[in-house]
């Protein structure tokens, strides 16, 4: 299985700061069945700048440790883009580049909001022939109260990824549902665990086909499954059409 979202490289973000913390992590995603895995440290964010030259060289020297040769897993490169207007820039500088080089950008909005400029920003990357991936819309809290600015995006081109720790309850019920919300209106593309460290924000990947909760969304997490696999190769995602199910749902309830 392939994560195309996670913090696994060495004192760069907020991920694990030493390389036995890395290994260690490396191993959970190993035992979650996780055998290839995109790296995506931050980017443009506040606190972190990863042009994408110094990630190639944190998964080369992530790559020649024993700990790491000895579970044979297949590490990509890639970056979780903080959206600012320096994206367009970035690439056209070559510090940006799609995930594995392809034509998908994995694309972190703030918590609290979707900034103003988001659809106009992802129209002009469409038009540079790249697909904006949003990561964990579910975490975001203008998203959580109106799916509306989700629909919006995912209806103008763009994907998204839900993470592990959503869809599996870990985060609330709330969340959960809202996750599940966005699976059924086919809001979301993706599942992968965002993991930083092996306690706190875990790998979690087959774990989750145990989940009685999500015993009737199987197909649809294996459709998430090739799509990540699509997006390692570049390949094109047909995705179903996008649907605001979740009105009718909501006016049920005031009835
Ligand atoms: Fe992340």
């Amino acid at each position: 299985m392939i994560d195309i979202h996670n913090h696994i490289l060495v004192d760069i973000d907020d991920g694990p700061k030493t390389d036995e913390d890395a290994i260690k992590l490396i191993q959970q995603a190993y035992d979650e069945g996780i055998t290839r895995i995109v790296a995506t440290p931050h980017h443009l964010h506040t606190r972190y700048d990863n042009p994408i030259a110094k990630v190639k060289q944190k998964i080369d020297d992530l790559k020649a440790l024993e700990g790491v040769k000895a579970l044979g897993v297949n590490i990509y490169p890639g970056q979780e883009i903080r959206i600012t207007d320096q994206i367009i820039n970035n690439i056209n500088e070559g510090e940006v580049i799609g995930i594995n080089n392809s034509r998908y950008l994995l694309i972190e909005l703030p918590s609290n909001e979707v900034p103003q400029y988001t659809q106009r920003l992802f129209y002009e990357i469409q038009s540079m022939g790249y697909v904006p991936i949003i990561a964990h819309p579910e975490r975001n809290k203008a998203i959580a109260q109106n799916l509306d600015l989700l629909f919006e995006l995912i209806n103008g081109g763009a994907l998204s990824q839900i993470t592990s720790s959503s869809l599996n309850g870990s985060m609330g019920k709330k969340v959960r549902a809202l996750a599940i919300q966005m699976i059924e209106n086919n809001l979301t593309h993706f599942v992968s665990s965002d993991a930083h460290s092996v306690e706190a924000r875990p790998f979690i990947m087959k774990s989750m086909w145990e989940s009685k909760k999500l015993k009737n969304y199987h197909e649809e997490m294996n459709d998430f499954l090739n799509n990540a696999d699509l997006v390692i190769n570049d390949k094109k995602i047909t995705k179903q059409i996008p649907t605001q199910d979740y009105k009718q749902k909501k006016w049920f309830g005031i009835l």
